[in-house]
């Protein structure tokens, strides 16, 4: 019977409302909840794939369905009960608590997790154990809008809404791909501006974005020097006269300082420092000081920095000194990157928090979360940050190490370490939904988790805004909810230590929630007006909502009362200091990393569908085409990428919203997806473990790189149709592969029928075995297959036709066949008449070829050839949008891909 469930997306902060259709067995569809005030029914291209992620035939073969021990380090796990799992666990947190004292156990969770779970996890380290060695990879996400918000506007909350984009004037967009990273909420944008056009929007990115591309003004500034640009804008509002004194004066404190930390930063030193033109700052800072309505929105370019707290701060200096905070369209808005970073720092998941915003260093405060949980203290210090945890990892310090929800093997930074860390420690856990990912090799201990569609509890949106999350399936195998394993190990560990004052005897996560919501009574996120119950009945609803309240606060600090001891917002003087890592002689380009738009973080459930690789098929590295020319570089070249800590093999592809001297890679490509001979290390690889030292919070957006052509003469690439229910599985093997090579990646593609692609290369041809061995993989084997076979030039073309169309095809040698030859598979055309063709070893590709090139609209499959030819028959002045729209109907189902739409549409005319 089939039934629908209200939840919400486990991708981004955005928190839109989903409707998932199911029979109770199996999801049959999703879409938009119209009624959920995130996304009043939209979803984006990832949120709107969601059910093919869940389907039986992909969730068999990825996930963990039963507890899985290893008893030698290097042997294998094998299944065990829970009631082992939980008593092994227990035992040796237990004793390595009473042999080394409770630091010696760390947890590191996720901003994946629902409220619930944080909240037992977090009440599990420092209320049972006494240790804060508990961290999140919201370290690696939000830690310094945290640090920016408390030291500016005294406690972490932001202070906007979604509701603000439609009324701002001016939308400043700081270090984020609205586009790609928070999508629906880029319609929202997309929206006000056609409503409103002469709305501003500034957005200050190193790469010309889809979201810069369509920007009123951008300002590609430098890698890393965005404290100067925002406190050179600050300086031209003092300067021009659009500081509000009377907002200064009235709610603010330390007003002189900042106007003398800014003095120097003038328009053309500030110019010289970003790379920007002294005109376009100007105008920027003109616009954000005279508007009637500034809002500024914020994600990773910010954050993930080594001066993250002090890009965070020195933003919100600008909205305090031009009063733009605190009323309708304007603030500083922080987008959080995880589906629920929010509900961690409410509970105070994480080594520098405590529960409900409460602060570590307060014994007052400390005394109130202990009384709560029934124990004598929890700890003053602070505990190990992400980084510092797998520090004192590699370093011996950690003998039981809790992974739960994330997948450091592949996001930290300075994989390298993080790999001797794994290895190092005594017993890691590691409690987790999928088993494909990096981390789970490492897990001495396999604990199956529950994950989208079988989940309940909360989670918080960027606007501070909870919705329930509802489970629409059963739990599969013997998966179980994450805060229910951590609860019932907690009971565990309390009996072996002794302490039976602090309970974990929770019947449901509502009633976790509810021990949470009792933390928060007259703190400034006060939940105690809200329940599950009214979560129900009246739908998502923003905090403070205390109670009484009829409804939650929508906009903070309308009273221009802040949190602080004063109840003014402090102005933070905010030196400008370079990246950490500078690109020089020896490393001369600066790697950036960041956001596919259909991938979601290291791809475990994003990347289970073929379509999610539609639209970006393949790992690469994106580079000017002027950097490409000068150091002789076609599309396509295999490039070592070698920083400090490792070099990676990947191929190089144009891009022109690349500035001269900086490189781009997507952050989702881990070892996984892409490797090659020597230690298996994805683009964190090459990334930089220097943290921010308020935030803590890692520089995953600078590296400094050198780029040099790899020769890798023989290549190999393998694709072919392949049974769905076992595509995954054959993806997995294939992994076992990439080390034979000095170069290999794997992926997936197709839309109604699965494909596996493996490729790689080395600087000699592999042993035919080997290479028979893999194509066998793929079915190519046995009399069927057609043959080319040249030795002397060691080429080989083997392909299986069924019916008239290609299956399977590999080539060895020389690959430059491939586009064509995988073109014709995709599309089903008929082979039959090309003959020869097919085994020649030209590479030339039959009479009337198209290329279709990338997928674009991935909801329609409509592709780059389609969208030109369409755009070159449109009538003069037509519009372009609206004749793809029309036509080919790209564009119109999630809305996606609209951006790079109108930036084809734009090349288009000027033709
Ligand atoms: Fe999910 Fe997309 Fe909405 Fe983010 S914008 S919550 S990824 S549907």
């Amino acid at each position: 019977m089939a039934s629908e469930v209200r939840t919400t997306c486990c991708y981004c902060g955005v928190g839109c409302g989903v409707i998932v259709s199911t029979d109770g067995q199996q999801v049959l569809g999703v879409r938009g909840d119209p009624d959920h005030p995130a996304n009043f029914g939209r979803l984006c291209s990832k949120g709107s794939n969601l059910h093919q992620t869940a389907r039986p035939l992909v969730q068999q073969q990825v996930r963990a369905l039963a507890p899985a021990l290893r008893v030698l380090r290097q042997g294998v796990r094998a299944p065990v009960s829970w009631e082992y799992a939980v008593e092994v666990a227990a035992g040796r947190i237990a004793n390595a608590v009473q042999a080394y004292g409770p630091d010696s156990v760390a947890f590191y969770i996720s901003g994946q997790l629902l409220t619930e779970d944080y909240y037992v996890f977090n009440k599990f380290a420092k209320g049972l154990l006494g240790t804060n060695n508990i961290d999140s990879n919201s370290r690696l996400c939000m830690s310094s809008a945290v640090a920016g918000y408390k030291q500016t506007l005294g406690a972490d909350a932001p202070p906007a809404c979604y509701e603000d984009i439609a009324l701002a004037d001016v939308v400043f967009i700081a270090g984020a791909n609205m586009a790609y990273a928070h999508p629906v909420l880029y319609r929202r944008l997309e929206a006000a501006r056609a409503a409103r056009p002469e709305m501003k929007i500034i957005v200050a990115d190193p790469r010309r974005t889809d979201t810069a591309a369509e920007a009123t003004l951008h300002l590609p500034i430098l890698p890393g020097t965005d404290v100067a640009l925002f406190n050179g804008m600050l300086h031209l509002c003092l300067w021009e006269g659009f500081a509000d004194q009377a907002f200064i004066a009235a709610h603010t404190e330390g007003f002189d300082a900042i106007r003398d930390a800014v003095r120097d930063f003038t328009p053309a030193h500030v110019a010289a420092i970003c790379g920007i033109p002294e005109a376009d700052l100007l105008q920027a800072a003109r616009w954000f000081g005279s508007a009637r309505a500034a809002l500024s929105l914020y994600c990773q370019g910010l954050n993930q920095s080594s001066s993250g707290t002090a890009k965070n701060a020195a933003l919100i200096n600008l909205h305090l000194a031009t009063g733009q905070i605190g009323k309708p369209g304007a603030g500083p808005f922080s987008l959080t990157g995880q589906p629920n970073a929010m509900g961690g720092r409410e509970v105070g998941g994480m080594a520098n928090l405590l529960s409900a915003h409460r602060d570590l260093a307060d014994p007052q405060q400390r005394a109130e979360v202990a009384a709560l949980w029934g124990v004598d203290a929890v700890p003053a210090e602070r505990g190990l940050t992400a980084v510092e945890m797998f520090e004192a990892a590699a370093e011996g310090r950690i003998k039981v190490l809790w992974i739960a929800c994330t997948n450091p093997a592949q996001s930290m930074p300075d994989q390298k370490l993080v790999r001797a860390a794994l290895e190092k420690v005594d017993f890691v856990i590691v409690q987790e939904a999928f088993a494909s990912t990096a981390t789970v090799a490492y897990a001495d201990l396999l604990l199956p988790a529950t994950t989208w569609a079988e989940k309940e509890g909360t989670v918080t949106n960027s606007e501070r805004r909870i919705t329930r999350v509802r489970a629409a399936l059963p739990k599969p195998g013997q998966a179980r909810h994450d805060w229910e394993i951590a609860a019932q190990v907690a009971r565990a560990v309390a009996a072996k230590l002794e302490k039976p004052g602090i309970r974990f005897d929770y019947p449901d996560p509502e009633s976790v929630w509810n021990e949470h919501r009792a933390s928060t009574r007259g703190r400034d996120l006060d939940i105690t007006g809200l329940s599950y119950a009214l979560l129900e009945q009246q739908g998502a609803q923003q905090w403070p909502y205390p109670e009484g309240a009829q409804a939650g606060r929508q906009r903070l600090y309308e009273d221009g009362v802040f949190p602080t001891p004063s109840g003014r917002a402090r102005f933070v003087p905010t030196p400008y200091v370079p990246v950490a890592e500078p690109a020089d002689a020896r490393y001369p380009f600066q790697l950036n990393t960041g956001r596919l738009r259909d991938q979601w973080h290291g791809m475990s459930r994003t990347a289970t569908s073929p379509q999610a690789f539609a639209h970006v098929a393949e790992p690469s590295l994106q580079m000017a085409p002027d950097d490409m020319a000068r150091r002789g570089l076609a599309e396509g070249d295999l490039v070592h990428v070698t920083s400090r800590r490792a070099t990676l093999i990947l191929p190089v592809r144009a891009d022109p919203g690349q500035r001269r001297g900086q490189v781009f890679m997507p952050m989702h490509w881990g070892p996984e997806y892409v490797s090659g001979r020597g230690p298996a290390l994805g683009v964190n690889g090459l990334t930089v473990p220097a943290i921010d030292p308020k935030s803590f919070q890692p520089e995953l957006k600078n590296a400094a790189v050198k780029v040099l052509k790899a020769e890798l003469p023989w290549r190999f690439a393998v694709f072919a149709w392949v049974d769905e229910a076992q595509a995954l599985r054959l993806q997995a093997r294939l992994r076992s592969y990439y080390g034979r090579f000095a170069f290999a990646a794997c992926t997936l593609f197709g839309r109604e029928r699965c494909g596996v692609l493996f490729r790689a290369a080395d600087d000699y041809a592999a042993a035919p075995a080997l290479v028979s061995e893999i194509e066998a993989l793929f079915g190519i084997e046995g009399a069927l297959v057609l043959r080319y076979e040249d030795t002397r030039r060691g080429n080989a073309r083997r392909m299986l036709v069924r019916d008239g169309q290609l299956q399977a095809v590999a080539l060895a040698g020389d690959t430059a066949a491939e586009q064509w030859l995988r073109q014709l598979l995709e599309t089903g055309a008929d082979v039959r008449s090309l003959g020869r063709l097919l085994l020649s070893p030209s590479a030339t590709a039959p009479q009337g070829f198209k290329a279709r090139g990338k997928v674009v609209c991935s909801c329609l499959g409509v592709a780059e050839a389609e969208i030109a030819a369409c755009l070159a028959a449109a009538a003069p002045g037509e519009d372009g949008l609206a004749r793809l729209q029309g036509e080919l109907k790209c564009g119109t189902s999630c809305g996606s891909c609209v951006p790079e739409l109108k930036r084809m549409v734009a090349a288009a005319a000027q033709v």
